[in-house]
């Protein structure tokens, strides 16, 4: 068995393919700007799977608070439903961002289904947020070779992350703060969620309620945080 799937693989082997497809910052399909430089202070905050109204206002609040610039990435259906969100994202300066449209897990799908996931996800959010993504993350960040062809095609740099929390799971807000302060390095590409990929109605309360607590560590930790345009260049 082992000895078949390294045919098939060839040099790679089963385990680098599938980390090429499900590791964030994996480089096996192409390039993915996943952290800073590492020997400075700069972090960068990121925002999945948006916007929704029980989080995404409070958020942008707080980062309007704090100077704090970030990355929103839209989940297309959603900036459709809330196109006034994905403008006040836009219009505050943080950089606008794509996450396909329906939030598809995109490995095990084939070219014209992830053209059409991460250009009708680019399309809603460039017509709700009323200017055009700069950047992609893939949902969960599982990709596939179509994936880096079809945003080599479009120009879309494909981000990653260095750090999650799974504030997704919910499990509070002074938890989500806890393993952010406790994870953070300088460079990192922190991943937090202001909506739910697969829930509309999703609750991502605790992590706008932590925010203020992990900008106030940041800044006590002597971390500034910095607009991840500064890395797509
Ligand atoms: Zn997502």
């Amino acid at each position: 068995m082992i000895g078949a799937l390294a045919g098939v693989c060839g040099v790679l082997g089963a385990g680098g393919l599938a980390a090429g497809a499900l590791l964030p910052n994996a480089r096996l399909f192409g390039p993915v700007v996943g952290r800073g430089a590492p020997d400075g202070r700069s972090v960068y905050l990121t925002f999945d799977d948006g916007p929704s109204p029980r989080a995404t206002p409070s958020i942008l609040d707080t980062l309007a608070l704090e100077g704090a610039p970030a990355t929103f990435f839209m989940v297309g259906r959603y900036a459709e439903s809330h196109p006034e969100l994905a403008r006040a994202v836009a219009s505050a300066g943080h950089l606008v961002g794509s996450h396909t449209y329906t939030h598809r897990k995109l490995t095990l799908l084939g070219p014209a289904t992830v053209r059409r996931e991460i250009g009708e996800g680019h399309r809603a959010v460039a017509r709700a947020a009323g200017v055009e993504p700069e950047a992609f993350r893939a949902p969960h960040g599982h990709r596939n070779p179509f994936v880096d062809r079809t945003l080599r095609g479009m120009g879309c740099p494909l981000v990653g992350w260095t750090l999650g929390v799974w504030d997704s799971d919910r499990p509070g807000a002074d938890e989500i703060r806890r393993r952010a302060r406790s994870g953070m390095r300088p460079g990192t590409v922190l991943l937090l969620h202001d909506g739910d990929g697969y829930d509309p109605d999703g609750d991502r309360s605790q992590t706008a309620e932590a925010l203020p607590g992990i900008l106030d560590d940041l800044r006590r930790d002597g971390y500034a945080v910095r607009p991840l345009a500064e890395l797509l260049a």
